[in-house]
């Protein structure tokens, strides 16, 4: 079975899409199976691969995931599209155990050809992310360090606990992330002891700076390690790559 990462945090512009890209392309390039899959409606993930979003979204016309996968410019990597169809998104979004229960089967039924699986999530705590989380082996949360950093986090927190407790799930806690990390400022420095203090060891050793090329690379429709391969930003999601293989135990 491969190992299922469900990239969630419901704050928006904490780092989900950039460190599902460049964690997908870093793991492929270590020579894992890998397929991403972009489950937020902005498609940011879908774009940031210099891909294209499609009509419809391939887990409400039920294409199987294997169809729906695309190659990308990375060997090894694929991606599942999204779409910016508003009425495909809503239906996604519905909350109707039935449906939520199909898109899971539809969504791991077609992950058995990978060695890793990234999820893109949207910036929610709706059913499309507990449907992620329901599909997943670990989840993993960027937090963006600034003020507010964990506001909000517990209600997060509740949904993990919740799918976690649900029959059958496979669902662990597989680390957090700090991101946008700028040790100039001693924001970080709080921010980062009251993560590690409430975290603890599920805190990932990796920090991922804030750099330029980070935020430049998806208008390249490149992943930072190809944008700028000896870039900060780089040398910190390869760092994080071989963190993820170290604990799979
Ligand atoms: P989310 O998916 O959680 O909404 P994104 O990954 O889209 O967040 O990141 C939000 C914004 O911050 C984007 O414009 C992205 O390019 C930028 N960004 C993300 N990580 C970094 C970083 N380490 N350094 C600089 N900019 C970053
Ligand atoms: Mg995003």
């Amino acid at each position: 079975m491969p190992r299922v990462f469900c990239i969630a945090n419901q704050k928006g512009g904490v780092g989900k899409t950039t460190t599902a890209m460049n964690l997908a392309v870093a793991l492929a390039k270590a020579g894992l199976r890998t397929l991403l899959v972009d489950l937020d409606p902005q498609c940011n993930a879908t774009t940031g691969m210099g891909q294209k979003p499609t009509e419809r979204h391939p887990l409400v016309v039920e294409t199987p995931l294997r169809e729906a996968a695309r190659p990308t410019s990375t060997p090894r990597l694929d991606l599942v599209p999204g779409t910016r169809s508003f009425r495909d998104v809503a239906m996604l979004a519905q909350e109707d155990s039935t449906q939520a229960d199909r898109i899971r089967q539809q969504l791991v039924q077609g992950f058995g050809a990978y060695d890793m699986v990234l999820i893109d999530c949207p910036p929610s705590v709706g059913q499309l992310t507990r449907t992620a989380l329901a599909s997943a082996s670990e989840v993993l949360m960027p937090i963006q360090c600034e003020y507010f950093a964990m506001e909000g986090l517990a209600q997060m927190i509740d949904v993990i606990r919740q799918v976690m407790h649900t029959d059958g799930c496979q669902l662990q806690f597989g680390g957090i992330l700090l991101t946008m990390y700028d040790p100039s400022l001693e924001l970080t420095w709080e921010v980062e002891k009251e993560v590690r203090d409430f975290f603890g060891e599920i805190v990932f050793q990796t920090v991922v700076p804030r750099d330029v090329a980070v935020a430049e690379a998806p208008s390249h429709g490149k992943s930072v390690l190809d944008y700028a391969p000896r870039s900060r930003g780089t040398r910190a999601y390869v760092e994080l790559c071989m963190e993820v293989l170290e604990r799979d135990e």
